[in-house]
């Protein structure tokens, strides 16, 4: 055992002590074109796009299945790809999307549009359909996928080039060699490991809350009606009565089968009240189980309170907490707050985002909206912000791209990750096509392409 200098000092090590491991051979599991770590809204879209293009991808995720939070953490509900523009609700996200919208409505896994806070639209969909819809988009697109695989660290060309990735997975440990390299783990765990800077939280580090999800089967939905306009009138009785909540504006909306609902409603904190941060693993430890806690707390209010709950079970509460934020990774570009509420937008826009600043702060949930109508609703989203600063053959794709706190507060909903994504995924294409490091790659280029592909760009209205 050896003392740790300070600074080295891990999270998990309550004394400064570290060991040395003996050095070790590993196998190297794969060489490829694209390496694609996480398969949520961005891992997936980037992993097809690239897998389209023709290159050799392999997208490696921990868990057994794809969809990210929108699946792992039983999120059930896309957000972001619709704006209000100008008064019509309309969608503005497109390309993979659409294909992966397509697969879940085959499945008869996606819902209707609904209206949210009276403005904008969101789309529900169940989680079953969701993963196998993406397998099968991932598999049309000839895309390789390494499940149940952890990427703990990466092995460097020079400080500025990424040679391999390496996974721990029930095989062992293996290194996964790439030319490109796409970071779609939602905390930026392969660009950390790269060196990458990055930024976490607002300015005192306060990151988004996280919230445990869980859903209801058994609803008498007639009963229930639009309970997701009453509940917080039900939840502020209580609160009256001597009862609290973890947070106010309670999400408790029914799935396409009415007789299931899902429940967000929980707000996760450290025993000081700061958000659980979704890196480290043992406040992660102690956030599962107290998100689990505060479902069955909320799941007793609503049998006994609500309308058309009492016969109604938890039918799910998901394999994870799902977190909204951690690492942002800092890049060419960060996409801000103003961005968002002005609609800016920019010359290397790959896409846009519709989708408002929905800020978890404690105890709350803080919206800011832009002009509506009076404005587009939308802002586009720079190239930039997916090339971080110093590496160049790695992209960052989705919650953890390159954005202020407030401006991820907005664009890490799923409709802007996956246009994100997908342009990270074309853009490695190129940049393999043209020999060209990620920020050498011409936007025009970038834009033809993706326009080619459905992506919608956004420049046709101010
Ligand atoms: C409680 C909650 C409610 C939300 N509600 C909505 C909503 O209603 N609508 C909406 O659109 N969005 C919602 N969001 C936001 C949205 O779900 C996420 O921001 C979005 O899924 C981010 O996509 P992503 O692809 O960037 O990352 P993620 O969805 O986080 O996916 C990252 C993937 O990478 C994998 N991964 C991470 N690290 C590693 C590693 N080291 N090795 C291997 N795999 C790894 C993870 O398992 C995961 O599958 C919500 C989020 C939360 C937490």
């Amino acid at each position: 055992m050896q003392a740790a200098p300070p600074h080295e000092r891990h999270p998990m090590a309550d004394e400064p002590r570290y060991l040395i491991e003996p050095e070790r051979r590993t196998a190297v599991g794969g060489d490829y074109e694209v390496v694609v770590l996480g398969g949520g809204p961005a891992g997936i879209a980037a992993a097809a796009a690239a897998g389209r293009h023709g290159r050799k991808v392999l997208l490696i995720e921990r868990h057994g299945f794809l969809g990210g939070m929108g699946t792992a953490a039983g999120v059930t509900n896309f957000c972001g790809l619709h704006a209000n523009v100008h008064g019509d609700i309309r969608q503005v996200v497109h390309g993979v999307a659409d294909e992966l919208l397509a697969r879940i409505d085959r499945l008869g896994g996606l819902n209707v549009p609904h209206l949210v806070l009276g403005k904008i639209h969101a789309q529900a969909y169940d989680t079953a359909a969701y993963k196998c819809a993406a397998d099968d988009l991932l598999l049309s697109c000839h895309v390789d996928i390494l499940f149940h695989a952890l990427a703990t660290g990466v092995a460097m060309d020079s400080d500025t080039h990424i040679k391999a990735l390496l996974v721990e997975t029930k095989s062992g440990r293996v290194a996964i060699l790439a030319r490109t390299f796409i970071d779609c783990s939602g905390d930026g765990d392969l660009a950390a490991f790269a060196g990458a800077p990055f930024e976490k939280g607002d300015e005192n580090g306060d990151t988004l809350y996280p919230t445990m999800m869980f859903r209801l089967n058994g609803v008498d939905a007639k009963a229930a009606g639009d309970a997701w306009r009453t509940i917080p009138t039900l939840m502020d009785e209580a609160q009256k009565r001597g009862m609290t909540f973890p947070r106010k504006g309670a999400v408790v909306r029914p799935q396409k089968h009415t007789n299931e609902w899902r429940v967000n409603v929980t707000q996760v904190k450290t025993a000081d009240g700061r958000a659980v941060d979704g890196t480290d693993a043992r406040e992660l430890s102690a956030g599962e189980i107290e998100g689990r806690r505060q479902a069955m707390a909320f799941f007793d209010f609503l049998r006994r309170q609500a309308p058309g709950f009492a016969q109604s079970y938890v039918v799910d509460i998901p394999p994870q907490l799902g977190v909204r934020e951690t690492r942002r990774v800092t890049g060419l570009y960060q996409l801000t707050a103003d961005d968002v509420l002005s609609c800016a937008s920019f010359n290397d826009t790959i896409g846009v985002n519709g989708w408002p600043v929905e800020n978890h702060v404690a105890g709350d949930v803080v919206w800011r909206w832009p002009d509506i109508p009076g404005s587009r609703g939308f802002n586009h989203l720079p190239y930039r912000m997916l090339v971080p600063r110093g590496l160049d053959n790695l992209w960052v794709s989705g919650r953890c791209a390159s954005m202020t706190h407030e401006g991820q507060s907005a664009a890490r909903v799923s409709g802007p990750c996956f246009v994100m994504g997908q342009a990270a995924g074309t853009a490695a294409h190129l940049s393999l096509a043209g020999n060209a490091g990620n920020a050498d790659i011409p936007p025009e280029k970038l834009q033809q392409t993706l326009q080619a592909d459905g992506v919608y760009l956004g420049r046709d209205v101010d």
